[in-house]
């Protein structure tokens, strides 16, 4: 299969061959290599994307997913195309970003927000925010999880130098070079799916003088494919973090508009002090967004914490926001998405049950993946120890080669978008058959 790839991909192999001489590493993110080469994209429009090489795909990538609109979407087009001739940047205020204010507001029910122009922005915005609210240093965040690029949060999420540690003890891990140590040391890491670790960890932490001033995490899970919260789960990191005094932020940037109208936060029924998106909020356009509670946004309000940014609020990303939340992302196009995602994790588990897989289906909202492991993963520990890797990189070659986009990670899921129709959830499940089938007859 990996030949067959490299073989209908010999003009992506050239240009990566002209993008290394003046683009390092010959891309313009980390996360956009793959061995031998990585694929450059040429164009898209709804469910579809094509390659320099002219190969055609459905897209269960969606740019990391952020596309639930769907590529080249003409509503956004419009916004883009009416806003481009009044300027596009003034680094002042405009009444669009009044209008996703209020929206953001009214799905996420939280009364103040803040843009930025991406997750890791959010991200980091929202831990400065939390640590000049509660007055403490230290960020609690769930072993594995991904927040974005700043020092803080690129701490215990790959494993690269070393092992974890125990549970109640898991040790803080740089996420490759270039962190200072220090900074490592003032974020601590517990598992998932686990409250009472959790209010263990925090317990000795105060002992110590370094009770957090946040848990940054995610309602569930999603860069170790998904990975839903156990029953009760969030409702008693609720409860300890409001106990002990802890802002809790929700990172939705990977689930805020692609599960619900409302994000994570309406499908669960747990209200965090704050939360982050990014992705699928601009249809495409780098922005992001903070939202919190009063309280928590008083120290912006009152001046104290600078929350600034020379193209937050950028008139270009507030009115592709806009059109996003108010005409393109409606309840109908939620449920439209959540028709289409029970089909394709219904059809994958029919996969996995017919031919006996060492597997499960799972999804949330518009995304989903075939975890390959034999137990349930509940967290990174039980993902590093079931997830059969090899298995997640041929179902990646069997879908490049049979007109599926995917993300080369294995720890990433796939994302529809509102364009994608029950013919592209058929082919999907078609070449999972088809990569069953043949791994059960040889
Ligand atoms: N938070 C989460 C949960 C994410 O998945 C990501 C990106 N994968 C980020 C933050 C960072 O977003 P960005 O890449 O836009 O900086």
């Amino acid at each position: 299969e990996a030949a067959k790839l490299d073989k209908k991909t010999q003009k992506s192999k050239e240009m990566y061959a002209r993008a290394q001489k003046h683009l390092a590493g010959g891309v313009a993110s980390s996360y956009q290599l793959r061995d031998p080469w990585p694929i450059y994209l040429e164009g898209g429009s709804g469910p579809r994307v094509w390659d320099v090489d002219g190969n055609e795909m459905w897209d269960f990538h969606n740019g990391f997913g952020s596309m639930v609109q769907g590529h080249a979407n003409p509503i956004i087009g419009k916004a883009i195309a009416d806003r481009y001739p009044k300027g596009t940047h003034f680094a002042a205020p405009t009444e669009d970003a009044i209008v996703v204010g209020d929206e953001l507001a009214r799905r996420w029910n939280l009364p103040k927000w803040r843009f930025t122009n991406s997750g890791s922005e959010s991200t980091m915005d929202a831990i400065r925010i939390a640590r000049a609210y509660a007055g403490r240093d230290t960020v609690m965040k769930i072993f594995g999880s991904y927040h974005g690029h700043h020092d803080t949060v690129m701490v215990s999420i790959g494993v690269p130098y070393g092992e974890i540690g125990d549970k109640d003890d898991l040790k803080s891990l740089p996420y490759g070079a270039g962190i200072p140590d220090a900074t490592v040391q003032m974020t601590v890491a517990v598992p998932f799916n686990d409250a009472d670790a959790m209010e263990r960890r925090i317990v000795a932490l105060d002992k110590e003088g370094r009770k957090p001033a946040c848990v940054i995490m995610e309602a569930a899970m999603m860069n170790l494919g998904v990975v839903l919260p156990e029953p009760g789960y969030l409702e008693a990191v609720r409860e300890i973090t409001k106990k002990h005094g802890i802002v809790l932020i929700f990172d939705e940037v990977k689930t805020g508009l692609q599960v619900a109208p409302g994000g994570a936060t309406e499908l669960f029924g747990v209200l965090p002090d704050m939360v982050t998106l990014a992705k699928g909020l601009g249809a495409g356009l780098p922005t992001g967004a903070i939202g919190g509670t009063e309280e928590v946004m008083s120290v912006v309000e009152d001046g104290s914490v600078y929350q600034v940014g020379t193209y937050n609020g950028n008139p270009l990303g507030v009115a592709a926001m806009r059109a996003n939340l108010l005409d393109v992302l409606t309840p109908d196009a939620y449920k439209h998405l959540a028709h289409l995602n029970d089909r394709i994790v219904g059809g994958c588990q029919d996969v996995v049950d017919k031919y006996d897989l060492p597997g499960y289906a799972v999804g949330i909202g518009s995304k989903g993946c075939v975890t390959f492991a034999p137990e349930k993963v509940v967290d990174y520990a039980s993902y590093k120890e079931h997830q059969n890797g090899p298995l997640a990189d041929l179902a990646w070659l069997y879908n490049m080669n049979r007109g599926i986009f995917m993300t080369p990670g294995r720890e990433e899921e796939w994302t529809l978008s509102i364009t994608h129709t029950d013919e592209a959830i058929d082919a999907f499940v078609a070449v999972f058959d088809e990569m069953a089938r043949d791994l059960t007859t040889g």
